[in-house]
């Protein structure tokens, strides 16, 4: 579907923890087109995604721009690099995970990105912004011309975004959205879902979510629970059992970061403020 002149979104799949399907990203310039995440390596979603490249013309592909090392941003890279002959770029900080766990260890990325970088695709300039957080080497990209931001993961309309540790951190995420933020785009496409039309509202509202999110685990800890679970079974009081180790991990992703702000401390898993 062609959400703008040149700006055209492609979702299909599988609804990864029911939200809705990846989207896939073409953005067409008068003299080549980038293809923005990748979508999951399924057949289906695949001959749907080259279907819909050769509908619009089969414009020469630039690049396979994979914003991170998710399955259902990453999986379906190297099937595209091979039938469109693009290279696959990637941030270098999700580079390793993206060929380990998505490419079966093989060095299919080709071209390495740290954030700054600028492509011309003939009327319309991408522009690549590091946006760690979600995962370390999370990219947005912004179509210059339009003020559109593609933000990936790190800003859904639909839903908060995971923050898992060990693969993201809280305190560069919240850092990352006030950074795009600051950039005031237009319309935010997101990597999954339909767009957000109203985006420095809504990064405003996924901030200050964050930020009472932080004030609950403070007051938690003040009033004397100390481990991970004793604070997510506070806080959590009724969401389904299948959400409770999720729950358990944005607990840890916040200890993580007041822990590195230096505001609790820490010792075999049990926490207290500073
Ligand atoms: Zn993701």
């Amino acid at each position: 579907m062609e959400l703008e002149r040149g700006i055209h979104q492609m979702a299909h799949g599988r609804q990864p923890f029911g939200i809705p399907s990846p989207n896939v990203y073409l953005v067409q310039g008068h003299r080549a087109a980038m293809l923005i995440d990748s979508g999951y390596d399924e057949d289906e979603d695949h001959a749907a995604r080259m279907a819909y490249i050769n509908q619009v013309g089969g414009p020469p592909i630039m690049g396979v721009l994979v914003t991170h090392r998710h399955r259902d941003h990453a999986g379906g890279a190297v099937r595209l690099k091979r039938d469109t002959g693009a290279p696959i770029l990637c941030h270098r900080l999700d580079r390793e995970a993206i060929e380990q766990e998505r490419f079966e260890g093989e060095a299919q990325v080709d071209e390495e990105l740290q954030g700054g970088e600028t492509f011309d695709l003939g009327g319309l300039t991408l522009e690549v912004i590091h946006a760690p957080g979600h995962t370390m080497g999370s990219v947005a990209v912004l179509v210059r011309e339009r003020h559109a931001l593609l933000s990936a993961d790190t800003v859904l309309g639909v839903t908060t975004t995971l923050v898992r540790p060990g693969e993201g951190d809280l305190r560069l995420y919240v850092e990352s959205v006030g950074k795009l933020r600051d950039i005031a785009p237009r319309v935010i496409y997101p990597g999954h879902g339909g767009p957000v039309v109203d985006p420095v509202a809504r990064m405003e509202e996924l901030i200050e979510h964050r930020r009472q999110r932080e004030e609950q685990v403070l007051s938690q800890l003040a009033m004397g629970a100390n481990t991970v679970m004793e604070i997510r079974d506070a806080l959590y009081t009724d969401i389904p059992e299948a959400r409770l180790a999720i729950a358990a991990e944005q607990v840890q992703s916040h200890l993580d970061k007041l822990t590195t702000e230096g505001r609790v401390t820490t010792a075999d898993g049990v926490y207290a403020l500073k």
